[in-house]
This record gives C-alpha cells, sequence and structure tokens, in this order.
C-alpha cells in the first residue's frame, strides 16, 4: 500500500518527522480504519505532542504508511480495537511483524511496549491482559499527556518495571504485568476507572484526513456526541462510554466553514443517536448551506423528520438505514426503543415523499424472551411497508450478543445453531418477496467470535495468544465463563 495512491488530504498541520517513533495499528483495513475517528484523534494528538507516529492496517504487509517503517522496528506499538474481532487480527498482524505475543516474553529482551486502546478496551479490557503492556481505559484524551510521559522516560532508562509502575499511576491505564496477579489474588487496591473527557471542546471533533478510498469515500467526519443518555438495556454505550456529552453546534459548524473549500465531500455525523444532538436541526442547515451531503450511521425512527429527510434529499440520498431491531411492538419495548410498527410506517411514509425509495433495516435475533412469532412479526412488518409503500427493504440480521456493562450482561447467547433455525423461520416468512426484500447473510462466526472475546478473562486471554494464529475454531472453542470474568472485571474497577 502506497500513500500516494490514497489521495489524502490531511486537515490539521502537524509536525513532521517526531519522536519516540510509534506505531500506530488499526487491526483491520485501511478503508475501514480511515472511518474510526478515534483513531484519526490518537494519531494527531501523538503528533502534536512532537511523537513519530506512524500508521499500520491489516493490509499494510507490516509497514508503516508514513515512512515505510517495518512493525519491527517500532519501540513502542499501540492499537486501535474497535470491535472485537479485530483482535485476531491484531494477533495476525504482531505474529507476521515477528513481534513476541506475550508481555513476560518481550520484557525479557526489552522488545517493543505494546498497548491497547479503543472500544474493547472499555468494554472488556482483560482480554488484552497477556499481550499488553498497557491497556488504556476509556477516553484517550485523559490520559494521552501521561502515556507520552512515561514512554520518553522508558526510551531514555529503558527500564520495564519502571515504565509499568510509572503508567500504573494513572487510574485510567490498566497495566497487566502488575495488576494481573491482584486481580488473581483477589486484592482490590486495583482502582482503576475508565476516562472520560467532559468537554468535548476539548478533543478534535472531525478527521483528521480526507481520502476518497474510506469505506464511506471522501467523508468529514463530525462527531456531535459520546456516550447517552439513554439506556437501552443490550447496548454498551451507556455504562462503558459514560452519559451524553454533546459538541457545541457553533463548534461543528465552524469545522465545516474551515474546510468547505476542499472541494466535493460528504459530511458524515458519528454519534450514537444523532436525534438527541439539540441542535440537530441547526448543523443540518449549514450543512444544506455549504452544498454538502449528510450521512447518518442510523436513524432513530423517533428522529426521522422533515429537517432531516430535506437535508438527506438535497444531497440526493435515495435510502437510509434505521434500526427498528426488534419485528414486533412488544419485544421492541422490551429493549426500551419506544417507537411501535404503525410509527414506522408513518415515519417511512414521510420519508417517501422526499424520495427515499430504500431503506435498510437493522435487527437482532436472539433477544431475550424472543419467540417464533416475534421473528415472523419482522417477515409481517417488512412485508406491510412493501405492500403500503413500495420502498424496497435490505433486512440485516445480527444476533444479540450479550455484552458486559450492560443489563442484559447475564441473558443467554443462542449460538450458531438456534441462530440459523430462527433465521431460517425468517426466511421462509419472507418467501415471494425475494425481488423486494433482501435479506443479508448474517455473520455467525462473527458473532460468535464477538461473544467469547467480549467474555474472555485472564485465563483465556494467555490460551488465544497461543491459539489464535491460523486456529479460529480452537481459539472460538475456549469455554466462556461470563462469571468469573465479570468477577476479575469487578475486581479490576475496585
Ligand atoms: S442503543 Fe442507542 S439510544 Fe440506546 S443506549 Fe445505545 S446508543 Fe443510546
Amino acid at each position: 500500500m502506497s500513500r500516494s495512491n490514497l489521495n489524502e488530504i490531511t486537515l490539521v498541520d502537524l509536525p513532521k518527522g517526531g519522536a519516540p517513533t510509534w506505531a500506530l495499528i488499526y487491526p483491520n483495513v485501511y478503508k475501514v480504519g480511515m472511518t474510526n475517528l478515534g483513531y484519526h484523534y490518537v494519531y494527531a494528538a501523538l503528533k502534536t505532542r512532537g511523537v513519530g507516529a506512524e500508521r499500520l492496517f491489516f493490509d499494510s504487509n507490516c509497514r508503516s504508511l508514513e515512512e515505510d517503517r517495518h512493525l519491527g522496528e517500532f519501540p513502542i506499538i499501540t492499537a486501535s480495537v474497535s470491535y472485537e474481532p479485530d483482535y485476531v487480527n491484531l494477533i495476525n498482524i504482531l505474529a507476521d511483524g515477528k513481534i513476541s505475543l506475550h508481555w513476560r516474553d518481550r520484557a525479557h529482551f526489552n522488545g517493543p511496549v505494546i498497548g491497547i486502546g479503543g472500544a474493547v478496551s472499555y468494554i472488556n479490557p482483560l482480554l488484552f491482559s497477556s499481550l499488553a503492556d498497557f491497556v488504556c481505559l476509556g477516553d484517550g484524551e485523559v490520559v494521552i499527556d501521561h502515556l507520552v510521559d512515561s514512554l520518553r522516560d522508558y526510551i531514555i532508562h529503558q527500564d520495564r518495571a519502571r515504565l509499568w509502575e510509572e503508567l500504573s499511576t494513572s487510574p485510567y491505564i490498566y497495566v497487566p504485568p502488575l495488576h494481573d496477579e491482584l486481580i488473581l489474588s483477589d486484592k482490590d487496591g486495583i482502582n482503576r476507572k475508565r476516562g472520560r473527557i467532559q468537554d468535548l471542546s476539548k478533543s478534535l471533533g472531525h478527521s483528521l484526513w480526507l481520502t476518497p478510498e474510506a469505506a464511506f469515500g471522501r467523508t468529514l467526519l463530525l462527531e456531535l456526541q459520546r456516550g447517552c443518555f439513554r439506556n437501552c438495556p443490550y447496548c454498551v454505550v451507556p455504562n462503558n462510554f459514560g452519559k451524553a456529552r454533546t459538541r457545541s453546534v457553533d463548534d461543528l459548524i465552524s469545522f465545516l466553514d474551515n474546510f468547505k473549500g476542499l472541494g466535493d465531500f460528504n459530511v458524515g455525523l458519528v454519534t450514537p443517536e444523532a436525534g438527541d444532538h439539540p441542535h440537530l436541526g441547526q448543523l443540518l442547515d449549514a450543512i444544506m448551506e455549504a452544498g454538502k451531503r449528510v450521512s447518518f450511521a442510523s436513524l432513530r425512527i423517533d428522529a426521522l423528520n422533515e429537517k432531516v429527510l430535506e437535508a438527506l434529499a438535497m444531497g440526493g440520498k435515495r435510502s437510509i438505514t434505521i434500526a427498528p431491531e426488534a419485528g414486533s411492538d412488544a419485544l421492541r419495548m422490551t429493549i426500551k426503543k419506544h417507537f411501535t410498527n404503525e410509527l414506522i410506517l408513518k415515519k417511512l411514509a414521510m420519508a417517501k415523499e422526499y424520495g427515499i425509495n430504500s431503506v435498510k433495516m437493522y435487527f437482532m435475533i436472539g433477544l431475550p424472551g424472543e419467540s417464533d412469532e416475534d421473528i415472523r412479526a419482522i417477515a409481517e412488518m417488512s412485508q406491510s411497508i412493501w405492500d403500503l409503500l413500495k420502498i424496497k427493504l435490505t433486512l440485516s440480521i445480527g444476533i444479540f450478543v450479550p455484552k458486559p456493562g450492560t443489563p442484559f450482561s447475564g441473558e443467554p447467547f443462542i449460538g450458531i445453531s438456534e441462530g440459523r433455525r430462527r433465521l431460517n423461520i425468517l426466511h421462509r416468512s419472507l418467501r415471494g418477496f425475494g425481488k423486494v426484500i433482501t435479506l443479508r447473510p448474517v455473520d455467525f462466526k462473527g458473532s460468535l467470535k464477538e461473544y467469547v472475546l467480549s467474555w474472555y478473562g485472564l485465563k483465556e486471554a494467555e490460551s488465544i495468544l497461543n491459539l489464535a494464529k491460523n486456529d479460529d475454531r480452537g481459539f472460538l472453542n475456549l469455554p466462556v465463563s461470563r462469571e468469573l470474568t465479570q468477577e476479575q472485571l469487578s475486581r479490576l474497577y475496585l
């Protein structure tokens, strides 16, 4: 992968070079990594502090984009793990780069220091316990200065024990070489916390790079909100990412003003729930005035209003994505999505008036209390949308994965064979609608990986370092003990 082919524009002036050299891995392909704002932020934060950060991806062949440096040449390696299965990619990247996987092995010969951040480190940091010298808990902005200072000190003294001690003085950093023994011996006093930036104006707030090679194309990402004030019981956001903090609309509009001369680009709104931003309408007006197309990852159906549709229509959008999650009103209410099938139909009828002719809908199967009737209700609702509105539908079906730190953390995971049985019910119920209702294939294996990696504790974390490379089956077959992992997580935060 050559940087010159990527047509990247960097939106902020950053110092060239820097020290120490620091590999920043995104353990997925470049086009996916470029859609992750957290990854943009950490690169910008390191470069601003004079660090020689360089990017590596799953498809960059163990070499950095900036200097074509091999992974093995970096004294510091950090990775942003945003989705549990990316951890397998990370292990493969490190193994391909001939990096020793266990922190203990690397400590023997002063090998590279490895640190982890990203969404999974909020949810289950124990997953990284055998690999990482440190794991950032929560928002990176809170610990970045401490990290850079500690690692610069390490480069001078080359003293691993001193580095671990120094890192552990921040409560927002989990240091497995020091903390795991305390967790296993049931001692408290570890006192880790998730760092949460309260004032979003202190973080970058927008993409660092614009590139047509990103998965969403040439898109300026704007972060509207972090955390969420709602409490949907399956969702990791409220407990792990904290209460909603919103960015001021003036800041968001000023980003648009600063960059609007950069030619044609889309504006992507990054937020758990776009409809929750108190000044969304004002922002949409500014985006329309700037003549840009807007996109949302997914829209909460009750937030779909004329203003949103007008902005989508102005950008020529003919399709939208919504997340009903369940097919029946009763099941949807149990996950605190307080909108009915009737409201969905009403909102989609309004969307049709603005030219929307296809809709992608996210559903989860395997939610607690789901019956076969609830599965058939997905088909019935979809058919009535087609019958009444003639809108083409794509159904994207996921399997409910219970995650740590959620009210549904103790609920069953239905697994692959039961998932297939329920999916077959849906297939059968949609017979005859194949031309207008498309069922996206379900990633059963990905869901299983997501489940086991969400719950692997200290013991399994060690085993997967040996098994993960080229051995998915053994790796997925390790027994999951949610109670034990929950206990270990509680001790980490005691
Ligand atoms: S599902 Fe959406 S609305 Fe519900 S808690 Fe999560 S982020 Fe908030």
